[in-house]
């Protein structure tokens, strides 16, 4: 039996703050955080905790930081690593000139084990411990980042990309394929250790309404198993859908007439929503990932987090590499604020950080094992340096309270900020060592 008690600040969220805002976090100055075989038994202030703590317990100090469970990135493809940063395209331009040649890459299980491993790193080396994840194609993409993630014990969701159309032939799969590989993927790896199994189709112009059905079916027969897919990013691709799919209401009816809505379904982006689209996707439980930094780099447009909070859509924040710029969710969250500012609406920083763990637990329908420091809960959490960086040690000596302190670390922090990252109660990154690590 392994146990050990983490002090210092705490913080973490019980409900959304948009709902209620005063009993929606708790926070403690003098916290502390107590851990056993992965669990966590006790999280509170100090003395309190302390009374439960038995004899001998190892006790980890954390000054000058703050504890907070692990970040969760709730859209983001990890074969696309490699082009983070490509100039100068918007989606699906951006798609054909860089995605597809990088992706054609996985069928060979060595190099995609090598990008996963590397995408994992950089997860943790940014305080993320839970993702929904694109792979490729190929089958062989998430062998390798299912055995990548089962090494550091992550909880990670994936899944094969579906499409049979619209794309490059060496990177189109068809119906039948797609549905005999996605379900043999499903076998092996759904509920295996801590892997979870989405099926991926990319988004409804690269797959055909047959294809589509045959994600509906492997949802049918697998239930437990997640839908992850884009939708309503740019107004070219939702013209696109319309000439595609000429009998359907809207782009959600696409995926609605094929059985993929439900409590673990999410779509990434939801930009170009109608009223009937968010409230079909509010009856039917299903979730948005809302990815600022890749909406701006890509040019796609402004996310509309209120219409989401009026229909009673829950939201996670993605980071969506490669579009994206930032494995970092605090500054993923530094970006969320600006694109609600030029919508003339004010993200609240208790928001934004609800978004970046219990929200995102609550998307990907794991709020019973994740989000929170509630005992039982698995204790993957980030400590986050509140002296990282001259400048943000300064600032932050100005704030008078938690507030100011939340927000100030999202505008100013990045992966400085991540001291420490602890999966399932064991220390699985530390920038320190990793500093002296390059330096050596
Ligand atoms: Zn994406």
């Amino acid at each position: 039996m392994t146990s050990r008690l983490h002090r210092g600040a705490l913080l973490h969220f019980l409900d959304d703050p948009t709902k209620t805002a005063e009993d929606s976090y708790a926070y403690f100055s003098n916290g502390a955080l107590l851990v056993e075989d992965g669990k966590v038994i006790a999280a509170g202030a100090a003395d309190e905790v302390q009374t439960q703590v038995p004899l001998g317990t190892p006790v980890v100090e954390h000054a000058d930081a703050l504890l907070m469970p692990g970040f969760i990135d709730t859209h983001v493809h990890y074969p696309q690593l490699d082009i983070v940063g490509a100039h100068g395209e918007q989606l699906l331009e951006w798609l054909e000139r860089y995605v597809f040649p990088t992706e054609a890459k996985f069928g060979d299980y060595a190099h995609a084990r090598a990008v996963a491993d590397r995408f994992l790193a950089e997860l943790l080396r940014n305080g993320t411990t839970t993702a929904l994840v694109f792979g490729t194609v190929h089958p062989e993409s998430v062998d390798a980042f299912f055995d990548a993630a089962a090494e550091r014990n992550l909880r990670m969701i994936a899944g094969k990309v579906m499409m049979d159309r619209n794309a490059p032939a060496y990177l189109c799969d068809d119906p039948e394929s797609a549905y005999r590989d996605s379900r043999r993927l499903i076998e092996r790896w759904h509920g295996k250790g801590r892997a979870s199994y989405a099926v991926t189709p990319r988004f409804a112009p690269t797959s055909s309404p047959a294809q589509l059905a045959a994600a509906g079916r492997l949802l049918r027969e697998f239930p437990g198993i997640y839908l992850h897919t884009h939708m309503s990013e740019n107004i070219s691709e939702v013209s696109w859908v319309r000439e595609l799919f000429p009998h359907v209401d809207h782009y959600l009816h696409s995926y609605d007439e094929a059985g993929l809505l439900g409590r673990r379904s999410v779509f990434a982006h939801c930009i170009h929503l109608s009223e009937e689209e968010w409230e079909r996707m509010a009856s039917t439980g299903c979730g948005a990932a809302f990815c600022p930094t890749s909406n701006l780099f890509l040019g796609s447009g402004l996310f509309p987090l209120r219409e989401a909070e009026r229909f009673g859509v829950e939201v996670g924040l993605g980071t969506d590499i490669g579009a994206g710029t930032s494995f970092s969710l605090l500054q993923t969250i530094d970006a969320a604020y600006k694109v609600q500012q030029l919508q003339g609406a004010s993200l609240s920083p208790l928001k934004s950080f609800y978004l970046a763990t219990l929200g995102g637990a609550r998307v990907l329908d794991l709020e019973d094992s994740l989000g929170n420091f509630l005992p039982g809960k698995e204790a993957d959490f980030v400590v986050l340096d509140l002296a990282a960086t001259p400048l943000l040690a300064n600032r932050l000596s100005h704030c008078e309270n938690l507030f100011e302190t939340l927000f100030v670390l999202s505008t100013l922090g990045d992966d400085r900020c991540i001291r420490e990252n602890w999966v399932l109660g064991e220390l699985a990154h530390e920038r320190h060592k990793e500093f002296v690590d390059l330096s050596a």
